[in-house]
């Protein structure tokens, strides 16, 4: 096997301030930001995501987290906490985080998920690593960085819930 180095701890960080522009860019977030991680992979993520938003507008936006283990139609279910969404979901936008794009199935739970807990106002996508292969269609609206891999390899995502400089983003094969 080996390992290339895909993203350094500096241009994570550069990808992370871009997509957080991006996300309060459009009119409808004054109505309300919710950014949703999803677990486990997309924790640190949406918390780095919404300090940044944090710096841009002065307000930090609300946070939560999702379980999609009973949302799922495939076997990869894993032991995870559960979800937690403190804020009303309806009439926000809500934008779902996570490390990794690959096959869509993921997020295609998240937005069942999350129909259950409300009707927002729109739903978008974050990633940080858009890995192609997709089964379903499913894009992200703000992405890190699209970088086309083999269904054989695997993204190593390491990212802390405040910049350090072990974060990286490698691929194995
Ligand atoms: P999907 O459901 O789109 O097939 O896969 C995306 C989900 O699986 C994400 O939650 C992500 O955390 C995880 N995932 C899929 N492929 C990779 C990968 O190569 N590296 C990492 N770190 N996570 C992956
Ligand atoms: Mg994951």
């Amino acid at each position: 096997t080996r390992r290339r180095v895909l993203m350094s701890s500096d241009e994570i960080e550069r990808a992370i301030a871009r997509m957080a522009h991006q996300i309060v860019e459009p009119e409808d977030v004054q109505e309300g930001l919710l950014l949703i991680g999803i677990r486990r992979g997309g924790e640190a993520l949406a918390r780095r995501l919404a300090s940044k938003v944090g710096e841009i507008r002065g307000t930090l936006p609300d946070l939560g987290f999702l379980n999609v283990n009973l949302y799922r139609d495939d076997d990869v279910a894993r032991e995870l906490p559960e979800s937690e969404i403190r804020s009303t979901i309806t009439g926000q936008t809500v934008v779902l985080v996570d490390d990794v794009l690959y096959t869509g199935r993921t997020v295609r739970a998240a937005l069942d998920a999350v129909t259950d807990l409300g009707r927002p106002r729109a739903i978008r996508l974050a990633v940080l690593v858009d890995r192609g292969l997709r089964e379903l269609p499913v894009q992200g609206d703000y992405v890190g960085k699209v970088i086309p891999t083999s269904r054989r390899e695997h993204i190593d995502v390491i990212l802390s819930a405040q910049r350090s400089d072990a974060d990286a983003v490698t691929v194995t094969d």
